[in-house]
């Protein structure tokens, strides 16, 4: 299957948009016939752009309201396609694509709409042209697409085929297995598009809300599987509406359509065990087993600071790098590598961002298939030493220009510690009982969030929850959760991207003062919440304080024992439990630049605390308001 992109999917001008469809290595695309009318070049102008640019046009759509038009209105609807055609051959294409009528005018009846397209047909192939028939989820007489098959099949002509479009037929539930039944040479076109499940009418859901495959709800894969029996080898095209991607940027988003196919394909592969035609060969996407390192860039000034932080979080400095101004950091299985080196991609990260996340190391079960495929996803591997150490360790370059370093048993590259560290006799206050990393929040333009969902999630084999909407004093905050291998014993990714459209959020205001999107938090895990958060206090770590009312509703929600509530009162402890167990939360106030830790105590429990994100995001803004002295007061004014 050929990929291919409608020109609606993403913003510009029509120039802008083809070039960014060539230069996201599509070989085809549809103009959606908006972006040509307002063109100022002529159809023929546009056939030529589109042949220097390497991209075959699959069709200029849509046709509207043409089958079933009562007799005194069906010669000018033929008319009307006349002139299509005269576009079409301008064009250099050949496909003619006409959507289920909406015209309060139109009749209904298989029969009567099978003889509309019998004779469009016998039309089209008289100029050698195609016609295709899409049903509209909103159709007035047609909107499925078996109905819409039915009326294929009777026309009769080998000139009139199918359109089939994942959102019209997963929008509307209908059933996929019937696709199975219908003869590929008789698909004259595909479109796809996912989306997230909303309660909605279809059309505003489509104009608004579709996405990338991977981003949305639908069983894509279910459906090229169903698409694979029929033996259709023509174009999959993304037909995408979307208010992100038409605020967004044209050559990433085009990138991103892309990569969706790409992985779309992939995964129709994995799932089905069949080969699809045109798919890129890639390795198998893999499970994270856990995060080896995080790794902080930090400038001789911030450094004698924050690493007494770490030291007071019980962190101990047991390696110093053996040619660099790298440390390492450890605590229970937390590494931390803290990087204050004066060349290099963390002290260039540093410029920019300040004491920052600049990189994120995972385990794998195969490094250089993890790199193989993310080169296959059109991702960018950073190649070059540019590792904490000596060890050249493969990475892919990740949100904001940070790095996603991939390490293995298998290569050795387990070993980074050993290798590039000469070992420090540990000098802190001790052990505060974290034990591993729980999860990793980043934080991110509201237009970037599914552009970083696909990124983590064609990679790796991840699972998403649905996007949940967190309220901040300002605004709202979207909070999309990825997890990859996840088991029993806290192994495993566990990433949370979050973003706002609104400005004043924290979310907004931490992209804001970052220069960029990047790591906001890291929670880690402990076995005891109140030993761990009493140990930070008696250590002067300052945390973040919880109002009281949030433990008289602890009270009045929960049947949490006084004693409980006002043990975790007394530490500005959090808690939230569902069918599976209790989620125990405390955070340190934020450093200069708005990142801070999470401490959790995780028992069985499978989410992330969002019911009490409003609670934080209320605190850390109080706290915020404070600093720079605004008087709430004078706000209200
Ligand atoms: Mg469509
Ligand atoms: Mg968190």
């Amino acid at each position: 299957m050929i990929p291919s992109i409608a020109t609606v999917c993403i913003s510009g001008n029509l120039l802008e948009k083809l070039e960014a469809i060539a230069k996201a290595g599509f070989s085809a695309v549809e103009i959606f016939e908006n972006d040509l009318i307002a063109h100022p070049g002529s159809p023929a102008e546009v056939r030529r752009i589109c042949e220097d640019l390497g991209l075959r046009i699959v069709t200029c759509q849509p046709f509207r309201d043409f089958e079933g038009m009562p007799a005194a209105r069906r010669a000018r609807t033929f008319d009307r396609a006349e002139r299509k055609f005269d576009l079409l051959q301008e064009l250099g294409t050949d496909l003619l694509f006409v959507c289920s009528s909406l015209s309060p005018e139109a009749e209904g009846g298989i029969p009567r709409l099978a003889e509309d397209f019998a004779e469009l047909g016998q039309r089209a192939a008289k100029r050698g042209l195609r016609v295709g028939y899409e049903a509209l989820a909103w159709g007035k007489h047609v909107s499925d697409y078996r109905d819409a098959w039915e009326i294929v099949r009777r026309a009769g002509q080998p000139n009139v085929g199918l359109i089939l479009d994942s959102f019209h037929i997963f929008s509307r539930g209908f059933e996929i297995e019937s696709i199975r039944n219908i003869p590929g040479d008789r698909i004259a076109l595909v479109q796809v598009a996912d989306a997230p499940k909303l309660q909605m009418d279809t059309l505003s859901w489509s104009r608004h809300w579709r996405c990338l495959p991977g981003q949305g709800d639908f069983d894509l894969p279910g459906f090229l599987d169903c698409l694979l029996s029929t033996g259709y080898q023509g174009p999959l095209s993304l037909e995408i509406f979307n208010d992100r991607f038409r605020a967004g940027s044209a050559r990433l988003v085009a990138r991103d359509g892309h990569r969706s196919l790409l992985w779309l394909m992939n995964q129709a592969e994995t799932r089905t065990g069949k080969s699809v035609p045109g798919a890129a060969p890639m390795p198998p996407p893999a499970p994270v087993r856990g995060v080896e390192f995080i790794e902080f860039a930090v400038d001789e000034a911030a450094r004698p600071e924050f690493e007494g932080l770490l030291g007071a979080l019980g962190f101990a400095k047991t390696g110093q790098h053996r040619s660099k101004d790298v440390a390492l950091f450890r605590q229970g299985d937390i590494r931390l590598v803290v990087n204050s080196d004066k060349e290099g991609f963390a002290h260039s990260y540093q410029i920019t961002h300040g004491t920052s996340v600049c990189a994120l190391a995972v385990k794998v079960p195969d490094a250089p298939a993890l790199i193989a495929r993310a080169r296959a996803l059109l991702d960018a591997p950073h190649t070059g030493a540019v590792g904490p150490g000596e060890l050249d360790i493969p990475a892919v370059r990740g949100l904001g220009g940070s790095l996603l370093y991939v390490m293995d048993d298998a290569s050795g590259l387990g070993r980074w510690a050993e290798v590039d560290f000469e070992p420090v006799a540990a000098d802190n206050p001790g052990d505060a009982g974290l034990v591993s990393v729980d999860h990793v929040s980043q934080t991110m333009q509201y237009e970037e969030m599914l552009t970083w969902l696909l990124f983590y999630t064609s990679l790796l084999d991840a699972r998403k929850t649905p996007s949940q909407a967190v309220v901040d004093p300002a605004g709202v905050v979207q909070s999309q959760v990825i997890e990859s291998g996840i088991g029993a014993t806290g192994e495993g990714l566990r990433l949370v991207l979050n973003g706002s459209q609104s400005h004043r959020t924290l979310s907004a205001r931490f992209v804001t003062d970052f220069f960029g999107s990047g790591v906001q938090h890291i929670a880690l895990n402990t076995r005891d919440i109140r030993r761990t958060v009493a140990t930070l206090r008696e250590r002067g770590v300052s945390m973040l304080p919880i109002p009281e009312n949030y433990y008289d509703d602890l009270e009045a929600r929960t049947d949490l024992s006084l004693e409980d509530i006002d043990a975790l009162k007394a530490l500005g402890i959090l808690y939230d439990r569902d069918e599976r167990g209790t989620f125990l939360q405390a955070y340190t106030t934020t450093l200069e630049g708005g990142f801070f830790f999470e401490i959790v105590e995780r028992n069985g429990y499978a989410g992330y605390g969002a019911t009490n994100a409003g609670i934080r995001l209320a605190a850390q803004s109080r706290l915020r308001a404070a600093e720079e002295e605004i008087v709430v007061d004078d706000l209200a004014l």
